[in-house]
């Protein structure tokens, strides 16, 4: 055999040591160092020299990543260390919770330090290296045993085939050292692949977690290396290594894997307390949908190793970790039919009938689409799939449309011209997305108010659900509000499913509605823009309806909370011969359309946000800003515009402006509506 000579073997070695070098500028510090043309054409060279001498073939190659010839199926392997998973919490109270859990374990009190890092929505891996080596790569499986898919693990480019211990040897025994971390696909490769399995006729990948688990679940090596899988390390783990100087924290281990040729989550933090926990979580709760690939949540370690041990792990997950997972969710699925719902002020409501998909643990097949100019913004058609959210109470919401899965032959959905209910034409006014029913006998309206009027909020009128004031006004029994109060047994008796008895208590709680005070009056009137607060508010200052009614814009407008919007709907409302008409009838019927003089004492007293100054910045989900600055003013707390030093709160929504950043630099405490409501309600 002739011996291969030593200039060969030299480059052989400069090659393997460039394109490693490459490879790790392009796909983990993501700055490349060469052109891909370069690129390919030493990785040519290499790959010719070890054709032709496959002595010179190294496992760790980077010619080595291309997949091999398919497997047979995968082997099941023992972990070296169990993969625990970890316990979840799901609000920042839980978050306390487990904080104070691990802290009654210790005899006192102690100061410690959290590390907080983007839980990854992807699959988690098990990595071995044997003296610098990738030698294994395993699914998670149970946790106790997983599958062998090192020949796929080979194929992710941002895993490391050999460790670079550069200037760590000698600190500790590299012998065995045991790599945690999650691969995922990032979005914009999870699209390429649906895509190109929608073009060979295969069904979609419902979201980027169950790509990547097929894709490294994949028998043939190959497909996986084309699909560009991504991976962040998270876990280190080498024997005796908190005992040396190698890394005795968390945080150290993370920086000791990137050093090690990992790539590690930059958006990573570490935090002093529970508090700057808390803020970490907030802002990626917003922030996260900007990034490329899919997180559901922030995991919070313990940062210390030692005190780590010293916790050690329930039955079944470590006690010194948290998943703290965010309630909104967003999953993919597929538009299968869209329709028109009319609201109680005549809007219609586009809504995407979906097939069903679980959302933050419910079940979601229907999702808003706002109005006419959103749904020609998302352009979303009937067969496209789409990405839903839902964030804590609000309803569904499509997000976005991914055109790249639409299929042939699809048309844009246009707005209908007529109401889908009454057939009356419809209005669209130029001031407003909105298009509306401006039937006020229209049957979906009347339904809809008496709905709103019967609600807990508003009349508190129980025994009425959706299905009655269906038959109440599909029989003609029930044509406005007014019609309630004249409703008799006998009438009511002869409906579907209702017996004297029930007929009768529904009627008493009627007539016991005509107690409710003037402000829950006012909101069951369900005039536009004003909310339960506003009402209250309104309420308050007109202590009569003929007061409001008499009101001009600008004696409304002049209320601290009140907008121009609220102003102008409250006096168009009352210009209008219908709404003067229900006034007569309801006054008639003995309904509170005025402040008794006990309910003025009933009045808030609380005080709980005394000397708190809040700002208030981007669209929150149910809240309109008047309210929330109504409701914060009610407490005694003080709202003001602009973000500065002697703000104790940011209550962020959607789309936030300038005023998030400011006060992360500030490290002003965020809150969301939520949090805003929890505190009022405390
Ligand atoms: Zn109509």
């Amino acid at each position: 055999m002739e011996a291969i000579k030593p200039e060969v073997k030299q480059r052989v070695q400069e090659l393997r040591q460039l394109l490693q070098k490459a490879s790790y500028a392009y796909y983990v510090l993501d700055a490349p160092i060469m052109e891909d043309a370069v690129y390919d054409r030493l990785y040519r060279e290499l790959q010719d020299l070890e054709t032709q001498y496959p002595e010179l073939i190294a496992p760790d190659s980077p010619t080595q990543r291309v997949g091999e010839k398919p497997a047979t199926q995968f082997a099941s392997v023992r972990h070296h260390i169990p993969l625990y998973s970890l316990e979840n919490a799901f609000n920042l109270e839980e978050l306390r919770n487990w904080d104070q859990r691990w802290r009654r374990q210790l005899s006192t009190p102690i100061k410690v330090e959290y590390v907080c890092e983007l839980k990854i929505d992807g699959n988690a891996l098990a990595l071995t290296y044997e003296n610098g080596l990738l030698t294994r790569g395993a699914t998670r499986g149970d946790g106790i045993t997983g599958e062998d898919i090192t020949q796929n693990v080979r194929t992710i480019r941002s895993i490391p085939l050999r460790l670079n211990l550069e200037g760590l040897e000698g600190l500790t025994n590299f012998e065995r050292v045991e790599v945690r971390g999650e691969a995922f696909l990032p979005l914009d490769a999870f699209q390429r692949i649906n895509e190109e399995r929608q073009k060979a006729g295969e069904p979609p990948f419902a979201n980027p977690r169950n790509a990547a688990a097929g894709t490294l679940r994949q028998l043939d090596s190959r497909i996986v290396a084309q699909r560009r899988l991504d991976f962040f390390a998270y876990t280190l783990h080498i024997p005796g290594m908190d005992d040396t100087s190698v890394a005795s924290t968390q945080w150290e281990a993370l920086e000791l894997l990137q050093r090690m040729g990992f790539k590690v989550n930059p958006e990573r933090r570490l935090c002093s307390s529970l508090e700057e926990v808390a803020q970490y979580y907030q802002y990626w709760d917003t922030q996260r949908l900007n990034l490329p690939y899919m997180t559901d949540g922030v995991v919070v370690k313990i940062n210390s190793l030692k005190l780590q041990e010293q916790l050690g792990f329930t039955q079944k997950f470590p006690r010194w970790a948290v998943a703290l997972k965010y309630a909104a969710q967003e999953a993919p699925t597929r538009v299968e039919k869209i329709i028109v719902n009319v609201g109680r002020t005549g809007a219609l409501t586009p809504l995407a009938q979906m097939r069903p998909v679980q959302l933050a643990g419910t079940t979601v097949s229907r999702a808003t689409l706002h109005n006419a100019s959103r749904v020609a913004q998302l352009d979303i058609r009937v067969g496209d799939t789409v990405i839903v959210r839902k964030a804590g109470e609000i309803i569904p919401e499509v997000v976005r449309v991914l055109k790249e899965l639409r299929p042939p032959d699809t048309q844009p959905f246009i707005m209908p011209a007529h109401c889908p209910v009454c057939g009356q034409p419809v209005v669209q006014q130029t001031q407003e997305a909105v298009t509306r029913c401006v039937n006020a006998s229209c049957p979906a309206i009347v339904k809809r108010t008496i709905e709103h009027w019967v609600s807990r909020d508003a009349l508190d009128i129980r025994g009425i659900g959706e299905k009655l004031v269906h038959q109440l006004v599909d029989k003609g029994l029930v044509r406005s509000i007014a019609d309630l109060y004249d409703l008799s047994v006998e009438q009511l008796s002869q409906l579907e499913r209702m017996g004297k008895k029930s007929a009768q208590k529904l009627v008493d709680a009627i007539a016991q509605s005509k107690k409710q005070p003037w402000s829950r009056v006012l909101y069951g009137l369900g005039i536009r823009h004003v909310g339960s607060v506003t009402a209250q508010i309104l309420a308050q200052k007109f202590k009569t309806v003929e007061q409001l009614k008499a009101a001009q814009i600008a004696d409304i407008e002049g209320i601290y909370g009140i907008g121009a919007e609220i102003a102008e709907s409250v006096y168009q409302w009352f210009r209008i011969d219908a709404n003067l008409n229900l006034i007569e009838r309801l006054q008639a019927a003995g309904l509170q359309l005025a402040v008794l003089e006990q309910d003025s004492t009933t009045v808030s007293k609380n005080q709980k946000l005394a000397g708190k100054t809040f700002v208030i910045t981007g669209t929150l989900p149910t809240l309109k800003r008047e309210e929330a600055k109504a409701l914060i003013q009610q407490a005694g707390g003080k709202v003001t515009d602009s973000v500065s030093k002697k703000t104790d709160y940011l209550v962020v929504g959607e789309d936030p402006g300038s005023k998030l950043e400011k006060a992360q630099s500030l490290g002003i405490t965020q809150l969301s509506e939520g949090q805003l409501l929890a505190m009022l309600a405390s």
